[in-house]
């Protein structure tokens, strides 16, 4: 896979004018290593109305790949080819393809990750949705932002809530076998095992 840029027509929602823009179908960050900063910063993902200058979400689907990850920014299961050795996702939207190069790019797993969320809610008492930011500090903590009251929130969790869940899952091998093909880890996944 290499990366595909294709020129679309694309609306403005805000002034409706009409413009040719440069949207991806195929991102390769191993081939092109600099696209990954333009992934985790959304630009690849947002164009400029040339009328009004007003920013838009481009929401067409599209494949990311790096050294880690190949995940189908998708409402429906594509076929995708080259999952050999690399986590194959799909993920609804594009801050949840952020999340997870965040996620692999820190050296961490997101399977692990969605029970340590889980984990943290229980802990919070709170029904709030979780995202992974980075890791903090000489003890690796964990950083997560969540939605409350209009704001962002940061909360840190200690490294050892991730490894926790991780030998949980090193003793549930079942948890792991349905992992193949692009499989959306997400919340809903994880509750599957919990039940
Ligand atoms: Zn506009």
């Amino acid at each position: 896979m290499s990366s595909v840029l294709s020129s679309v027509r694309m609306r403005c929602t805000r002034c409706g004018a009409e413009s040719e823009q440069p949207v991806y179908r195929h991102i390769d960050a191993v081939a092109e290593p600099e696209l990954k900063s333009k992934v985790l910063s959304g630009e690849l993902f947002l164009f400029v109305c040339p009328s009004c200058g007003s920013k838009n979400l481009i929401g067409s689907p599209v494949i990311y790949r790096d050294a880690h990850l190949l995940a189908c920014v998708s409402d429906r299961r594509l076929s995708v080819e080259g999952l050999e050795g690399v986590a194959g996702r799909l993920v609804p939207d594009v801050g949840t393809l952020i999340e997870k190069v965040k996620i692999f790019d820190a050296g961490l797993d997101d399977v692990p990750m969605e029970f340590c969320k889980f984990v943290t809610r229980q802990e919070l008492g709170k029904d709030v949705e979780l995202k992974f930011l980075r890791l903090d500090g000489a003890d690796n903590d964990i950083v997560f932002t969540y939605p409350e009251g209009g704001q962002m929130q940061m909360l840190a969790v200690g490294f050892n809530v991730y490894e926790d869940c991780r030998a949980i899952i090193g003793r549930n091998p079942a948890i792991t076998e349905g992992l193949s093909g692009l499989v959306c880890v997400d919340r809903e996944w994880v509750e599957q095992f919990l039940r």
